[in-house]
């Protein structure tokens, strides 16, 4: 194999294309999880809710500021 091949970040086995960049649709659940609690690690205050009245339905560009 080639020694380029990208490796699985969360166990370092070889990559499958189906699951990629992870070798296993599981080490992908993995990764997101560890993702999401270091993103949202803080306990998300309610109290803020009117600063962000569309959130869920914001598009992608709108969020790249
Ligand atoms: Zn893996």
């Amino acid at each position: 194999m080639p020694a380029s091949a990208p490796k699985c970040p969360i166990c370092g086995k070889p990559t499958e294309p189906a699951a990629k960049p992870f070798c296993s649709k599981r080490c992908a659940d993995v990764d997101l999880h560890r993702w999401l609690s270091g993103a949202y690690a803080v306990p998300a205050s309610t109290d803020d809710e009117d600063e962000a009245p569309d959130f869920d339905e914001a598009p992608p560009s709108a969020r790249s500021r």
